[in-house]
C-alpha cells in the first residue's frame, strides 16, 4: 500500500469527512526541499535556518541568505515557506556573536531574545526573507516567544524593513508556542500574529521540566503527555478567537500516532520530516476528525502519556 501513498502524496490533504489539513515540511538543510517536494510536502512549515550560521566565522550576510532561501523556495515552486528566524543562545554558541556565560542555558538567551539583543542580525535576516520572490512566499516565524511584546518588538522591525525596501505587500508573521506562557497567552499573541506554530520540543521540555538532551530522561520527554495536549488545546482556543490558523511543527508532527489527538484538539497545519510525508497524509485521509475530536477530549482528561498512547492504539488498531 506504500506505493498508493506515494501515487496520492502530491494531492491535497483531507480527512475522511472532508476537513482539510496541510501537510508541510520542516527542513533544516541544504537539499532537503526536493526530497520534501517529491514526498508530497505542502511547502515548508519550519525552515530551520541554523544551519546557515553554525560553523563559521562570521554572520552570513543578506545576500548569501536571501540565495539560500530564493533556492528553497523555487525548489518548493511557489509553496509557502515558513523561515523561523535564527534560534541560536548558549548551548549553540557562535563565534562572531559573544553571549555571556550561562549556567543555564536552556532558560537563557536564546531565540527571539538573542534577535532582540542583537537586532542587527535579526534585521540583515528580515531583509534578506523579505527579498525572496515571488512576494509573499516566506512566512516569518519567531522561535521563544514569551511575550506579546516580543513579537511587536519583531513585527516593528519588519516593518521598518519593508518600509526601506518600498515593499507594501503585508507578510505574514507567526509565534512558535514552544514556552508555556506562550501557549497560556495564546489569545494575547494571536492578536499580534498571522499564525502560531507549536514546537511541541521544547514546550514539552519546559511544561514537564525534563531537558530534552538528557538521555536518562528520554522516556518521559513524551509530546503526548497530557500536561502538554491541554496546552496543545489551550493554544487553540486563543487562536480562535483571532480567527488564526496553529500548526504544530515540533516532533509529534511527524508520528502518524500523535496526528488524531492534534487535529482533534483543532490543528489544522502539520509540519513533518519529509520522509513520513506520505503515510503522514494516507493516514489523515482515513481520519473522521468527529472521532478525533471525541478521543482528544478524551485523552486530555487521563493522566499520563502512556495512558494517551494506549487510548489511541486501542482506537486506531493499525498504527
Ligand atoms: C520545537 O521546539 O518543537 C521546534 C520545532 O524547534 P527546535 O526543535 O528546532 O527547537
Ligand atoms: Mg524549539
Amino acid at each position: 500500500h506504500r506505493r498508493v501513498h506515494l501515487l496520492t502524496a502530491h494531492e491535497d490533504c483531507r480527512t475522511a469527512d472532508g476537513v482539510r489539513i496541510e501537510v508541510l515540511a520542516n527542513l533544516g538543510r541544504p537539499g532537503e526541499a526536493v526530497t520534501a517536494r517529491d514526498k508530497g510536502a505542502e511547502g515548508c512549515g519550519l525552515l530551520r535556518t541554523e544551519f546557515l550560521f553554525l560553523e563559521r566565522v562570521r554572520a552570513p550576510g543578506e545576500d548569501e541568505q536571501l540565495a539560500r532561501y530564493q533556492e528553497i523556495a523555487d525548489a518548493l515552486g511557489g509553496r509557502p515557506v515558513v523561515i523561523r528566524t535564527l534560534d541560536v543562545g548558549g548551548d549553540k554558541p557562535l563565534a562572531y556573536l559573544p553571549l555571556p556565560h550561562e549556567d543555564n542555558p536552556v532558560l537563557g538567551l536564546r531565540g527571539v531574545r538573542v534577535s532582540l539583543r542583537e537586532p542587527e542580525l535579526l534585521r540583515t535576516q528580515l531583509r534578506a526573507i523579505l527579498r525572496v520572490r515571488p512576494v509573499g512566499v516566506c512566512r516569518i516565524l519567531v522561535p521563544m516567544i514569551s511575550s506579546r511584546a516580543e513579537l511587536r518588538a519583531v513585527r516593528a522591525l519588519l516593518e521598518s524593513e519593508q518600509r526601506a525596501l518600498g515593499l507594501t505587500a503585508p507578510i505574514l508573521l507567526g509565534a512558535m508556542v514552544e514556552v508555556p506562557a506562550a501557549a497560556v497567552l495564546a489569545d494575547q499573541l494571536a492578536a499580534e500574529a498571522d499564525f502560531l506554530s507549536i514546537g511541541t520540543n521544547d514546550l514539552t521540555q519546559y511544561v514537564l521540566a525534563v531537558d530534552r538532551g538528557n538521555p536518562h530522561l528520554a522516556a518521559r520527554l513524551d509530546g503526548l503527555h497530557p500536561g502538554v495536549l491541554r496546552l496543545v488545546a489551550k493554544t487553540v482556543e486563543g487562536a480562535r478567537v483571532h480567527g488564526r490558523p496553529v500548526a504544530v511543527c515540533g516532533g509529534v508532527a511527524s508520528e502518524p500516532r500523535a496526528a488524531p489527538l492534534l487535529l482533534g484538539l483543532g490543528v489544522t497545519e502539520l509540519s513533518a520530516t519529509p520522509s513520513v510525508i506520505p503515510d503522514l497524509k494516507a493516514f489523515i485521509r482515513t481520519l473522521s476528525l468527529a472521532r478525533c475530536e471525541q478521543v482528544a477530549r478524551e485523552a486530555l482528561e487521563l493522566e499520563s502519556a502512556e495512558a494517551v498512547r494506549a487510548l489511541v492504539s486501542s482506537t486506531w488498531p493499525g498504527l
